[in-house]
């Protein structure tokens, strides 16, 4: 019988916006806080939730319990029920009783709609409610894995950078991270001293997210002994690496992580 009792039920916190800034041209750190944060449980790494944001006109959010969340949503009205879009937890401030999340805004051709999570971003006030429901992390390095590859657009750069500040030198890692524009790229980050970091800018707005890494990938060097892979972002980023280390690397199927993060063309849920 495990010692271990069962984990605990996750639950819908209630948070309220602090704090926004402007980081860079496509990013916007937003502070989230409130007595709700003791219930978090901090796993770090790339630990990411749901966010229930408001959605179009709406002043005030109505949040659902997280049992069946996703029936209570779709039975609701579109008008009334709030937005959903997933972000990692960019950082935990435990003395504010706070999280820092990290949104890359982008913007849609004007005849769709606006996409709600870039839109939030942009126009959260201090003290709006949001909620947000936790779905824990993925990044789990496989035993015995001498180094690391990293590789994401800018919708995994918070996820990457959180995952760098809690990693030790111990594990090398080389990183590929793109970025919308130069002015994008973070000059300060907080890494392991072995950790070789491959900035990408596209600086073309036509250019599909994910191209450069992909191909950078493809044509960098990596390491012959056992490594652990860890990517996300546009899907055809992450798939586009999982399939290039299966056929091209003969990387073994359980030493990666791969997760789309979004669609291209297609709005979250
Ligand atoms: C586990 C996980 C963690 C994530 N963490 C973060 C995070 O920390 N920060 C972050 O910014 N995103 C993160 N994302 C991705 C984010 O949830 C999606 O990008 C989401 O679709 C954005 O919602 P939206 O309302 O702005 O756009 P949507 O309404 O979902 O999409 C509208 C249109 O914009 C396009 N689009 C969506 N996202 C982007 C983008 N990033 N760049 C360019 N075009 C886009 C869509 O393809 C669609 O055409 C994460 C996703 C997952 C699954």
């Amino acid at each position: 019988m495990s010692s271990q009792g069962p984990r605990p039920r996750r639950r819908m916190l209630t948070l309220t916006v602090r704090h926004r800034e402007r980081i860079s041209p496509h990013f916007v750190s937003l502070t989230l806080g409130g007595d709700d944060f003791r219930h978090l449980e901090q796993a770090g790494y790339d630990q990411a939730g749901r966010l229930f944001i408001p959605g179009p006109g709406q002043e005030e959010i109505v949040l659902p319990s997280s049992e069946k969340w996703m029936l209570w949503y779709t039975l609701q009205a579109s008008a009334k029920r709030p937005r959903v879009r997933t972000y990692t937890i960019r950082r935990f401030r435990p003395d504010a009783s706070a999280i820092d999340v990290e949104v890359a805004v982008h913007r849609e051709a004007s005849d769709r709609p606006a996409p709600p999570g870039a839109t939030w971003a942009l126009t959260a006030k201090p003290g709006d409610k949001v909620g947000f429901l936790d779905e824990g992390h993925h990044y789990r390095p496989t035993p015995g894995a001498g180094r690391q590859l990293l590789v994401g657009d800018e919708s995994a750069l918070p996820a990457i950078l959180a995952i760098l500040e809690r990693c030790t030198d111990a594990l090398p890692a080389q990183v590929f991270l793109e970025v919308p524009t130069d002015q994008d790229v973070r000059p300060e980050i907080i890494a392991p001293t072995t950790a070789e970091i491959h900035w990408l800018p596209r600086n073309d707005p036509a250019m599909k997210p994910g191209t450069l890494a992909l191909r950078a990938v493809r044509e960098a060097h990596l390491p012959d002994g056992p490594f652990y892979t860890w990517t996300a972002g546009e899907s055809s980023l992450a798939t586009g690496i999982r399939r290039h280390l299966l056929g091209e690397r003969s990387t073994p199927r359980s030493d990666i992580t791969f997760r789309g993060y979004w669609k291209h063309g297609r709005a979250g849920l």
